[in-house]
């Protein structure tokens, strides 16, 4: 049971526990909080249709969210960033993201920290600290709904590798797509992996069906094993893509993380539309976000120039990939993509 300063958390829970939980407050009681929950309350006081003595009575015995709101930032672009504190000490960060037309974005975190050690990702160079759970999951994505309003989207490219914590992850996105809740629709909730096997396959046996995306980065095995260092190797993280592609008829992401001067050659190019061939993909190409102390054996990593996007995109639509390149958004705040990272602490 997730506590915030000793007091059980109410968010993120299924609206049976959270029955449970209330008794021996009648049944209504708990569809009524999970209802202001799901619509983004950011205080038991805000839930206008209950009597006050109640929500004082509730705010005594439990708590909404779990951990504390530190820091809510704002970029120029639109932009939030939240950093959470949880009641551990550990630090989170959920970003909303808002695209040209409006539609809002939820960025959301799976684990404090991360194992995977990406050489160019900020949340990497920390190092792991611990799996979230549901409730700090959930959360990050009803805190933000308090700020936007709607959420079209939910993407799992936040700190951590979901595919490491799928446990947690299903309880939350089970709260979030369930019938008793607003019923998001797993099909706009995208999960983001740097390739765990075992993952994509659970996923694809046992649902719920994400869309799913590549962290590739590179195609090129060696190149890879030095970028993502501890990422499964290529052969059998296509074979489990093909696998989830035929279990959900999904068009896959490839992400690429574009490096200056490290992986925008033409024969990245050719790797990444070999392993491309069979699947149906569309490739997204992430100029690299800067992260200070950052390197890549003994070089400073450095952003790639707009020559070097463009002529790769080029070369990459010659070979017939469908290309998209990611806007940056939220730099000005650290909230873009690889550049969360939280306190010291976290
Ligand atoms: N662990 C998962 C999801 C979180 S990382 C994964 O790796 O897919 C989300 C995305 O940010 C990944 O595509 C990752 O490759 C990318 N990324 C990491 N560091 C980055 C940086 N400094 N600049 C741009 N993108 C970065
Ligand atoms: Fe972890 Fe993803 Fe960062 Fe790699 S890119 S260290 S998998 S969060």
């Amino acid at each position: 049971m997730p506590r915030n300063a000793g007091r059980p958390v109410l968010a993120a829970l299924p609206v049976e526990e959270l029955a449970v939980l209330l008794s021996p407050l009648p049944g209504y009681r708990a569809k009524q909080l999970f209802s202001w929950i799901h619509r983004g309350a950011g205080t038991f006081d805000d839930m206008t249709d209950l009597p006050l003595p109640l929500r004082a009575e509730l705010s005594e015995r439990f708590a909404l969210y779990p951990g504390e709101v530190a820091a809510e930032l704002r970029d120029p672009d639109g932009t939030v960033k939240l950093r959470i504190t949880l009641d551990d000490g550990y630090c989170v960060e959920a970003v909303l993201l808002t695209d040209g037309e409006g539609r809002r974005t939820a960025c959301l975190s799976t684990q404090a920290g991360c194992p995977m050690g990406c050489i160019f990702c900020k949340t990497g160079a920390l190092g792991f600290r611990r799996n979230l759970d549901s409730a700090e999951i959930g959360s990050q994505f009803f805190r933000l709904k308090g700020i936007a309003g709607d959420i079209a989207n939910i993407v799992f490219m936040g700190m951590g590798e979901p595919l490491l914590n799928l446990q947690e992850l299903r309880r939350a996105a089970a709260v979030l797509t369930g019938g008793e809740s607003m019923g998001f629709s797993p099909r706009r909730i995208t999960v983001s992996t740097c390739g765990i096997v075992a993952g994509i396959r659970d996923l694809g046996e046992n649902g719920p069906r994400f869309r799913l995306a590549l962290s590739l980065t590179t195609a090129d095995e060696k190149l890879r094993r030095r970028l993502l260092p501890a990422a499964d190797p290529l052969p059998a993280v296509k074979e489990a893509l093909r696998q989830y592609q035929e279990q959900t008829g999904q068009r896959i992401t490839l992400e690429a993380v574009l490096l200056g001067g490290v992986n925008t050659r033409p024969k990245d190019a050719d790797a990444l539309a070999d392993f491309a061939a069979g699947l149906n993909v569309a490739v997204n190409l992430i100029p690299w976000n800067p992260v200070e102390g950052l390197g890549f054996e003994g070089r400073p990593l450095r952003e790639p120039d707009a020559g070097e996007i463009a002529r790769l995109e080029l070369w990459l639509g010659k070979l017939g990939l469908n290309v998209t390149r990611r806007f940056r958004k939220g730099r000005s705040i650290g909230g873009a993509c690889g550049q969360l990272g939280g306190t010291p602490t976290g």
